[in-house]
């Protein structure tokens, strides 16, 4: 019963892997999207409507660098801990911390390499 059900999926997934060429971009946000679901939470409204409480919460002031950015399209609603696909982790808002741009390229990044 539970085999069946998961077989088709199965099947699906390789197909997909197979129709992915490196170097088309487009094929490859695809593919990250059907592998990394959770890069789909992004696009949604309630994700818009969390980041911006988290702004608005941390008063539009980075939390590594403590410089205010007017500019919101220059900050990130960032996960304290990495969520790593975790469903609970990506929405916690206590998980979540306003950082500029800068900041969140920098060292946030090599951070999450290194971990
Ligand atoms: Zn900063």
């Amino acid at each position: 019963m539970a085999l069946r059900t998961l077989k088709p999926k199965v099947g699906t997934l390789t197909s997909r892997v197979k129709r992915y060429r490196p170097g088309d971009e487009a094929e490859r946000s695809r593919y990250r999207d059907d592998t990394q679901p959770w890069r789909r939470w992004y696009k949604t409204a309630r994700w818009q409507k969390l980041r911006m409480s988290v702004l608005v919460r941390d008063l539009f002031t980075c939390q590594m660098c403590k410089r205010l950015e007017p500019n919101t399209s220059q900050l990130v609603a960032d996960h304290k801990t990495p969520h790593r696909g975790s469903e609970y982790l990506f929405w916690k808002d206590t998980n979540l911390q306003c950082v500029c741009k800068p900041c969140h390229d920098s060292s946030k990044q090599r951070q999450e390499r290194r971990a």
